[in-house]
């Protein structure tokens, strides 16, 4: 799809909207200078002295709409009037409206505090064009989450590990992970370069005089590790690292193949309150078509063995549109996942990789999925809300299936602050490990820098000294801006 632009600025808007209705397809986005020979499929927009205009045409469907100009915002008038096309175009209606960023939340937050809730809703509602059950759930996932943001100092910082390791592939996955089956002789080595870069992230930290809130291990499967190795890692963290004022520590064991006894019991000696066990669906032909290579009855006994080992929060993670999950077999999880009664349930929505393209089927296919899926998330609503879950973090991804969200469900107090505190960019987040990411952030400002840790294993164990040699940049920064 090629997006044309006349006499406006409004690219980088104009691209994030088209992908919300046309996900899988490549999207040019090329400035109008008059005369040039636009193939269909097209979108042309413009904005002359007195109307804003857009037009699409893919060959059969030709159609135009215009607005005049007022004094009001331009950029929104003239996506609101795309939106339109669009929707007569597709015949699909996306939940969030115009709304095409990440973090929906902050976007709440900020315009409840500028013009109180009611005006918020409203602003949500009728100029962002996003459905009243979005409205609602972006409204009280603000409340949930705001009295978790309350928590964080000017001096807080949040610790991210990454294992980069999984036991295979999963055939979603867009993380860096490597299958540990290819890349086992890797793990060694850089288990032992990661607790080097541990205690150095740690003396930068105790020199900042900063406060360590919480502690999350992700990858990858962390527990793709062996309990012998869980246990240095974790011994790494607990001697370098003043825990006194730590308020959560996480260890993800996504994968519900690897989670043994031995592995919980270094986990929970280690220090961690909070694990993460990841069936996804109770489908065990939908497991098989994402190639997760584990049973739901899997996902089940690795969750009751948590309990038996002592495991006081257990998230579970799900995914609503799965290929080849229906309605029915997605309340079915759900349902067998509240049986099993989780501190905290996380709802992701597919992000897509397949095209569906442009077609008639492929137009069709596209608002199928989006329907399903938000079927499937009206039911979590229904169901977690009744048994007592609130949501209380949120998200979106581009592609997701139906342009929907990922939310995080949990009973009062189990929300996971590292996750809020991530989601909002509400402070410094120190990160080690291959594809780990530093982001530090100035109190109470929207200032954020980033450093990069190598994103490969074996570019980390090959390059850790450039690792280290980066960190300088969280002295730099606190120096400047603290
Ligand atoms: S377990 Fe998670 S990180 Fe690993 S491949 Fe599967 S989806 Fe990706």
């Amino acid at each position: 799809m090629e997006v044309y632009i006349f006499n406006h600025d409004y690219l980088y808007e104009l691209e994030n909207l088209t992908r919300v209705f046309f996900p899988n397809d490549k999207i040019t986005v090329l400035k109008y200078m008059g005369g040039e020979d636009m193939k269909p499929p097209f979108v042309y927009t413009a904005i002359t002295e007195d109307k804003m205009e857009a037009r699409l045409f893919d060959g059969e469907f030709d159609k135009t709409v215009t607005a005049p100009l007022t004094d009001g915002d331009e950029e929104l008038a003239l996506m609101t009037l795309v939106f339109d096309l669009f929707t007569q175009y597709t015949g699909y209606v996306p939940k969030w409206g115009l709304l095409t960023g990440v973090r929906p939340i902050k976007l709440m937050r900020r315009l409840k505090d500028d013009m109180g809730e009611g005006e918020a809703k409203k602003y949500f509602r009728e100029k962002l064009l996003v459905s009243e059950e979005k409205t609602d759930l972006a409204c009280e996932t603000e409340k949930n989450e705001r009295k978790i943001l309350d928590l964080s100092q000017r001096n807080s910082f949040s610790l991210y590990i990454s294992i980069p390791f999984c036991p295979s592939r999963c055939s979603y996955c867009s993380f860096v992970s490597q299958s540990v089956e290819k890349a086992k002789h890797l793990v060694e080595p850089y288990l032992e370069l990661l607790v080097k870069e541990i205690k150095k992230t740690a003396e930068i930290a105790e020199s900042l005089k900063l406060n360590l809130e919480t502690v999350y291990i992700g990858g990858g499967t962390p527990t793709t590790l062996s309990a012998e190795q869980l246990k240095i890692l974790l011994d790494a963290i607990k001697s370098s690292f003043d825990l006194s004022n730590c308020r959560e520590f996480t260890v993800e064991a996504g994968r519900p193949d690897t989670i043994t006894f031995d592995k919980l019991k270094a986990i929970l000696e280690g220090g961690a309150d909070r694990i993460s066990v990841n069936p996804q669906t109770l489908n065990d032909n939908v497991l098989e078509n994402i190639g997760r290579r584990h049973t739901a009855q899997q996902a089940i006994d690795a969750f009751k063995l948590a309990r038996q080992a002592g495991v006081g929060h257990i998230n579970m993670d799900l995914i609503a549109g799965l290929p080849g999950d229906t309605i029915e077999s997605f309340r079915s999880t759900l349902d067998g996942i509240c049986e099993l009664d989780p501190e905290s349930i996380t709802v992701h929505t597919l992000s897509m990789k397949k095209s569906s393209g442009l077609t008639a089927e492929g137009k069709q296919i596209l608002k199928q999925e989006g329907i399903t899926a938000s079927l499937m998330l009206e039911y979590t609503k229904e169901k977690l809300s009744a048994l007592g879950y609130k949501p209380y973090y949120l998200y979106r991804q581009s592609r997701m299936v139906g342009n929907l969200e990922n939310v995080g469900w949990a009973k009062e107090g189990f929300e996971s602050s590292y996750n809020v505190f991530v989601m909002d960019e509400t402070h410094t987040v120190l990160g080690c490990g291959a594809g780990a990411v530093t982001k530090l952030k100035e109190f109470g400002t929207d200032r954020l820098e980033r450093i990069f840790n190598f994103k490969y294993p074996y570019e980390y164990n090959t390059r850790f000294d450039e690792i280290i040699e980066r960190k300088k940049g969280i002295t730099e920064f606190y120096a400047k801006y603290f």
